[in-house]
């Protein structure tokens, strides 16, 4: 098994995720590395010919972070989530968006925050996403009872819950956001796990290069190898990765590593294809 890499972006914030894409992009180009943004329908609404115009490259998967960001389930940091109805709405809405403004399939639902027991023990909303048309969903993103680093878990179908049609592709490491105290709305500071599932990755601060960054990436691609992932991707925001590192040099360091290393970069939708065709083989 040869380790993959996907470079994945939740896409969430009005003004600030757009500015950040055009580097981001650029990025990529210059790496010819592929990768998915999950983005807010809401945002698609607003500013969705520029999305479009900027990310609208066979480089990228354009995939759903709901309509709005409201939570789908409750969440000790992000807050709870509403009634059956909103949360239809945030699954349905947001998948029409991508579809309309890319005019093609949106196949992946990234719910916002994340959760660190993915949509198990939810049966009505596994079958709400899988209703919805989605083949796959990246919910966990947490390690256990919601610390970070998110653990190195492996996709897994919701056969369990009756639909095994719909698959799991779990995020991995740390919310980089967290990593740089940027969240000031969500006050996320009971977030270590003890005894430690990666004490070589757990920092007591907050990081302040993208050097640092970098280090703490390459421990979980590096990890990820070892334990014959089929892929491995960080979890990612355009807005946090400008405000931090405007010349996006953490991205380059990466991708530079991805290619040192030989990865295939691919995306969370031919990740999902890949694991789907396996699994009938
Ligand atoms: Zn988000």
């Amino acid at each position: 098994m040869k380790t993959r890499y996907i470079a994945a972006y939740d896409t969430e914030k009005a003004g600030d995720c757009l500015a950040a894409c055009k580097r981001i992009r650029a990025v990529h180009e210059q790496f010819g590395v592929s990768g998915t943004f999950f983005i807010v329908g809401k945002r698609l609404e607003e500013e969705g010919v520029k999305y479009r115009a900027l990310l609208d490259t066979p480089l990228f998967e354009i995939a759903s972070h709901t309509y709005s960001h409201i939570i789908l389930r409750d969440h000790p940091f992000c807050g709870n989530a509403p009634a059956n109805e909103a949360r239809a709405r945030e699954i349905t809405l947001g998948k029409e968006l991508v579809e309309q403004t890319f005019q093609r399939p949106c196949v992946g639902l990234r719910p916002g925050c994340g959760f660190h027991n993915a949509l198990r023990g939810d049966p009505w909303l596994v079958q709400t996403v899988a209703d919805a048309g989605y083949g796959y969903v990246s919910s966990l993103l947490w390690g256990p009872e919601t610390t970070v680093p998110a653990l190195l878990e492996k996709p897994f179908t919701y056969a369990e819950e009756g639909r095994p049609g719909l698959w799991e592709l779990p995020g991995h490491g740390w919310h980089e956001n967290l990593l740089k105290a940027h969240n000031l709305t969500v006050q996320a500071r009971r977030i270590l796990a003890w005894p430690s599932p990666f004490p070589e990755a757990v920092r007591l601060t907050p990081i302040t290069t993208p050097e640092e960054e970098f280090a703490l990436n390459k421990l979980f691609i590096d990890k990820a190898i070892e334990l014959g992932l089929p892929y491995v991707s960080l979890i990612w925001h355009p807005w946090s990765l400008a405000r931090f590192d405007p010349a996006m040099t953490m991205l380059r360091l990466t991708f530079a590593y991805v290619r040192e290393l030989g990865m295939e970069a691919t995306t969370y939708e031919a990740e999902w294809r890949r694991a789907k065709d396996e699994a009938l083989a």
